[in-house]
């Protein structure tokens, strides 16, 4: 879960980041519209719903989501102003933003219209990812694993997490760094070499838990592979 956040004004920026990040999505958090385009017209990252703010200096929030619809694409768009005239509401929603919040909100609200757009969005949304004795359930956001007749939760860190998504989207397939930290990193985080060798080596010792640290395997010189048992 990748979004992808528009908002100049650094205090509430950062604390929307903050509350996403708390739950597990990967943010993307920019502060001019038109660098916010070359986020998404680049394809540099594959978004799950995006957050525009209306007023944004370069593109508008409008203007981003004209351009995103102009190009027939559909990601879920969810709009803050501080505007709250129904003119205001109705030109955000004929430029195809799919919902609106007007400021100032509570993050429990964002964070429930956020889900709800993901509901909405059927090439996106389906309420459960199973892959072999593993069961990711994106309501509660938890992953859990098939033991003898009985489901255990794993206590994963939001960064385990999305590592373990992202496998469990690719099974059976190897994938290396830097695809691993093109998706799962944001676009300005700094490039360590070693936080994605770390953070396998972390979900590793989670898995062992419950007996599927096999599952990661590492094919030496070309990166690691997610196998089911
Ligand atoms: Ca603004």
């Amino acid at each position: 879960m990748r979004i992808l956040l528009v908002e100049d004004e650094p205090d509430l920026g950062r604390a929307i980041q903050r509350a996403l990040t708390r739950e597990k999505y990967i943010v993307d958090w920019v502060q001019d519209g038109s660098e916010a385009w070359n986020y998404l017209d680049n394809g540099w990252a594959t978004y799950t719903v995006a957050v525009f703010d209306w007023l944004l200096p370069g593109l508008s929030g409008i203007e981003l989501c004209q351009r995103l619809r102009q190009q027939q694409n559909s990601l879920p768009v969810l709009m803050l102003t501080a505007r709250d005239r129904l003119e205001d509401k109705v030109a955000g929603l004929d430029a195809g933003a799919d919902d609106y919040l007007v400021k100032p909100f509570g993050m429990i609200e964002l964070l429930a219209r956020l889900r709800a757009l993901q509901r909405r969005s059927p090439q996106t949304y389906s309420p459960f990812l199973q892959v072999g004795r593993l069961t990711l359930d994106y309501a509660t956001l938890t992953v859990s694993v098939q033991q003898s007749s009985q489901a255990q939760i794993i206590q994963l860190t939001a960064k385990e997490f999305q590592l373990l998504e992202y496998f469990m989207k690719h099974p059976q397939q190897i994938v290396n760094r830097d695809q691993l930290m093109n998706a799962l990193w944001e676009v300005q985080a700094e490039p360590i070499s070693n936080v994605v060798s770390a953070q396998i080596r972390l979900l590793r010792r989670k898995l062992a838990d419950y007996n599927c640290d096999d599952m990661i395997e590492t094919v030496y010189g070309l990166g690691y592979r997610f196998n089911l048992s």
